[in-house]
Parts: C-alpha cells; sequence; structure tokens
C-alpha cells in the first residue's frame, strides 16, 4: 500500500519513510512517497488555528487533485511553556512574526532555520531554566478523494537550550534538548531521534489505524 506525502521536506519524508520501513496493511508492504506533481499544485493557505485543523485542510485539499490516492498531510511544531504555546502553529514563520511585532528584523542575513531559532532564543533570554519546558507535536490527517479518513497525533517533551547544539535534523532541533537521553534532537542518533520525535509517534499511530480499520 503506497500513501503520498503532500510534503516535499526531506526532513520529514525521511522520518516517514523510516517509520514506515516494515510495516503492512492487508499483507501488504506500506511505503510513502511524495504526491506526484505537488510542486505544480498551488499551497493552500496554513492559516487554522490548531495542528489538527492545517492537516486535515491540507489533506482534504491534496486529496482532491489525487482522487484515488490516500494522501497524508501533517502539520508540526514547537511550543514552549512560558511563551504560552508559541511558536505553535507559527512555528515556520515565527522570526517573520517576531520581527513584526517588534518592528525591526530578528536575525537578516541567515536561513530560515536559523532565523526561526535565533528568534526563540531572543525571546527566552533571561527566560530562568525551568520556563524553558516545551514540546514538539505532530498532527497528521489522511484524506481520499477530498474525505479525511484517519487522523494521527505525536508529541515529545523537552526544553529548550540556551546555545544551539548538534548539526543533524532540522528547524528547532539544535536547541531541542531531550531530557532522557542528555541531547539535543540534532545531536541524537538518527534512529533514536526517530523512535522518540513527534513525527515518528504520530506516523506509528496512523499506520496503526490504517491495518486495523483496513483503509
Ligand atoms: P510545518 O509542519 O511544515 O508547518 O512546519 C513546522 C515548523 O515547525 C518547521 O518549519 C520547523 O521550524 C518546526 N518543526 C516541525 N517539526 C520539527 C522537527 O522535527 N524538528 C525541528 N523543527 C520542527
Amino acid at each position: 500500500m503506497r500513501l503520498y506525502a503532500a510534503t516535499t521536506n526531506p526532513g520529514k519524508l525521511r522520518d516517514f519513510a523510516r517509520a514506515a520501513e516494515g510495516q503492512q496493511a492487508g499483507g501488504e508492504a506500506i511505503t510513502i512517497e511524495t504526491l506526484a506533481g505537488l510542486a505544480d499544485i498551488p499551497a493552500p493557505a496554513e492559516d487554522q488555528p490548531t495542528f489538527e485543523a492545517n492537516a486535515r485542510t491540507k489533506a482534504i485539499y491534496y486529496s482532491q487533485h489525487a482522487p484515488d490516492a490516500l494522501v497524508l498531510a501533517d502539520d508540526s511544531g514547537l511550543e514552549v511553556m512560558c511563551l504560552d504555546d508559541a511558536p505553535g502553529v507559527r512555528s515556520a514563520r515565527y522570526a517573520e512574526d517576531q520581527a513584526q511585532a517588534l518592528g525591526f528584523p530578528v536575525a537578516p542575513a541567515s536561513t530560515l532555520d536559523e532565523r526561526n531559532n535565533f528568534a526563540l532564543l531572543r525571546a527566552l533570554d533571561g527566560v530562568p531554566e525551568h520556563c524553558r519546558r516545551a514540546r514538539y507535536r505532530c498532527v497528521l490527517a489522511l484524506a481520499r478523494g477530498g474525505e479525511v479518513v484517519g487522523v494521527a497525533e505525536g508529541s515529545v517533551e523537552g526544553r529548550i537550550l540556551n546555545a544551539p547544539r548538534g548539526a543533524g535534523g532540522f528547524g528547532y532541533d539544535p536547541l531541542f534538548l531531550v531530557l532522557e537521553y542528555g541531547q539535543t534532537m540534532a545531536e541524537l542518533d538518527p534512529a533514536v531521534r526517530l523512535a522518540i520525535n513527534h513525527r515518528g509517534r504520530a506516523l506509528r499511530k496512523m499506520l496503526q489505524q490504517v491495518s486495523e480499520r483496513a483503509i
């Protein structure tokens, strides 16, 4: 069985592919690949207030462009306790939001991930350790022909460091310390990262639904 992911993000695709390894539905291996022609389909707005609403919107939208396919869409992000769960659904655009709120660019010349990480460190400047608790969340929605047939969620708890550590992963990973391993997501062995991360957890739950409910 093949699921078509509505993402071209290599970090997400790698996580999905690894989490699907060895999984079966109806005696058939489950594989995950990018939805063909995704780049040519105008992206829908990701402006809903929750991860689930964004994931559902994307799954419905893209599955209407590929009527027979099972389309998997995700929304994910970082929630930091002392920031009232920000950046949350705005995780990818946090630096942009902060720049607007403050009236000046938070970190001018760098990659999007670097700008977001810098904006997060700035927002947490002077915040005590115990307030830096955070979690990654991922909600997946699976749709066929414009109808959602499954929703699953995964999360992982951690703490935001004062400076980045590690070169693996993407996004906020160098700042996200996984307490039980004493390493950031960017330092962890990729196999461990996948075993514990929010996306892998959400996908395993989704695949369980697919196989149990014969989706
Ligand atoms: P989206 O799910 O593509 O809307 O993006 C969510 C944003 O949250 C990403 O651009 C990252 O900044 C952040 N994010 C989501 N998942 C991860 C992760 O596994 N590691 C690091 N950052 C993540």
